[in-house]
């Protein structure tokens, strides 16, 4: 079932004013991962010289407020450091997308790139990971690395630890698992990022084509069958709310084609260590995006704190959120009174359903993309990079027509008749 649009906000974000810029430092990386869209090592680091140009264009021409940092692998890297400090020095916030494993017994790194500039790291661990000494750990098993890491960066300080997974049919079942133990920790887990699994597959009933010419895909999505391609952000919230009554939905962002779909849904959780109480409204994620924005001159998406100051409860007065937050603190506090003094966190769910091929071969993309990256100067989706990487655009699909022409589904489309989506390419000059 999912949330519904009119009980939420959606982000004010566009291609030329959106929050965060994708930025690949390398597509090395130390690890496999099943979901990965990157192929490894096929052009290795980027220059410095490079990289100071895509966060010039980034910050230029899309109006960032935060720069992702990613791979590949971003801390192999031998200029992470000068890198994140390029970034900061221009008034962006540096978050580190990584697989954590150089951060392993490896604390001065965490402090070293504290003092670089970075606000903190998004650490992306699942069981599909081929993880030096935690190959086929099970989810919970994978608990014990999570909460290494999130004391690690709360030991440090001053840093953001988020936590990310890519969502298969075959461990759907353990997100509320992940949702209990981020709530746990909610003083120093800041989020949860779940990436439904996407892939494509040369037997799915389309032909593809590059500039017209028909292609064999190779980019590393590619598998037998799409069987495990198909869990919606719907899918994913309902899982969640099955289990946790104070978790609600206040964000979204739709798809460039299809409508009935969000593939962006956000949820602020409010709580402590002890007990969540609730979750922030449509009105305050409204609020907080305009305030920032006439403040920083920027939209905004990570915030360096998640403390919460009881002031904020206010807000009750215009949204729903926080006026069932402050019932059910309030009640709390009547049988905890200390709990008055204690802090209140804020904790982010962000559920991403990626591209979809739809029925006529169109693929429906995340509106505005929040995660485009620069490939030759242009803006391009981070998670079909590796199309204009190997063809040098986006490939089109077609669905198959049955031998002899029309009596397949009666339509014979040439390729460079299909409409292109919305915001496909940007060029900034
Ligand atoms: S369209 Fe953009 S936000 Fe959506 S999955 Fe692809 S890169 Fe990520």
């Amino acid at each position: 079932m999912g949330p519904t649009k009119r009980n939420m906000y959606r982000f004010p974000w566009s291609g030329n004013d959106n929050p965060i810029g994708w930025l690949e430092v390398t597509d090395k990386c130390n690890t496999y991962c099943r979901g990965c869209y990157r192929i490894n090592g096929m052009q290795g680091h980027k220059t410095l010289e490079q990289i100071k140009e895509e966060i010039d264009l980034l910050a230029k021409w899309r109006n960032c407020d935060n720069i992702s940092i990613a791979g590949g692998e971003p801390l192999i890297h031998p200029e992470i450091m000068e890198i994140i400090a390029y970034i900061k020095s221009l008034k962006m916030k540096p978050l580190i997308l990584t697989n954590g494993i150089k951060l392993e017994n490896n604390r001065p790194m965490v402090e070293e790139l504290k003092r670089a500039g970075a606000i903190g790291f998004t650490f992306h661990i699942d069981s599909e990971q081929q993880r030096p000494h935690w190959k086929g750990k099970t989810e919970t098993e994978l608990f014990e690395l999570r909460q290494y890491y999130a004391d690690m960066v709360h030991d440090v300080g001053g840093m953001t630890a988020f936590f990310g997974m890519t969502v298969y049919p075959g461990n759907l079942d353990f997100v509320p698992e992940m949702v209990k133990w981020a709530n746990k920790n909610i003083d120093r887990v800041h989020g949860l990022v779940m990436i439904g699994y996407r892939n494509a597959s040369m037997n799915s009933g389309y032909d593809y084509y590059a500039n017209g010419e028909k292609i064999t895909l190779e980019t590393s999505y590619v598998f037998e069958d799409t069987e495990e391609s198909y869990l919606t952000s719907s899918d994913v919230y309902d899982k969640i709310k099955e289990h946790f009554p104070h978790y609600e939905t206040s964000a979204y962002m739709g798809g460039t084609n299809a409508i009935d779909k969000m593939t962006w849904l956000v949820s602020a959780q409010l709580g402590n260590r002890h007990q969540m109480y609730g979750s922030v409204g449509a009105k305050v994620m409204e609020l907080f995006q305009m305030f920032h924005h006439l403040q920083h001159g920027t939209y905004v998406i990570y915030s360096p704190s998640n403390k919460i100051p009881k002031i904020a409860m206010f807000l009750g007065l215009f949204d729903k959120g926080v006026r069932q937050f402050n019932g059910k603190f309030l009640k709390d506090v009547l049988r905890h009174p200390l709990r008055l003094f204690q802090p209140i966190y804020v904790q982010s769910i962000g559920i991403i359903q990626g591209p979809d091929l739809m029925e006529d071969g169109r693929v429906d993309m995340c509106e505005s993309c929040p995660d485009m990256t620069v490939w030759d100067g242009k803006l391009v989706h981070s998670c079909r990079m590796d199309e204009w990487r190997l063809y040098g655009g986006y490939v089109v699909a077609q669905r198959k027509v049955a031998e002899g022409g029309a009596g397949g589904n009666g339509h014979l489309i040439a390729p460079d008749a299909i409409p292109v989506g919305e915001g496909d390419t940007i060029h900034p000059n």
